[in-house]
């Protein structure tokens, strides 16, 4: 799901259908979708949306997953400090238990 950051602190996120963008406000929170203003809201008070501006918001995106995986990938393992140094560690910590990367002899290495 594409998340972009608006000026007033609000996110536009990218719908399943690609032609639509919802308005999440994360701080609130809040999303224009229908799923949300009807169900989510009352019962569990986010939606997929939120969810997902929450991960780009801590660096756990596709996209910082993927620059993650190329610098691994470069360096041919990297040491979790270094790492961690330069991504978000939780972001880091989702690819190992998804395993995409893994640990060897204290270095982070590609799958
Ligand atoms: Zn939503």
């Amino acid at each position: 799901m594409k998340v972009t950051p608006s000026d007033d602190g609000t996110y536009f996120v990218e719908s399943s259908q690609k032609e639509k963008h919802y308005v999440v406000d994360p701080e609130e929170p809040s999303c224009s979708c229908p799923h949300f203003t009807v169900t989510m809201k009352k019962k569990f008070g986010w939606c997929k949306h939120i969810r997902a501006v929450k991960d780009f918001v801590e660096g756990r995106d596709e996209e910082t997953y993927e620059k993650i995986k190329a610098v691994v990938k470069e360096k041919k393992g990297i040491y979790l400090d270094e790492l961690s140094g330069l991504f978000n560690r939780e972001a880091v910590d989702d690819l190992i238990c998804k395993g995409e990367l893994r640990e060897k002899d204290g270095k982070i290495i590609s799958r």
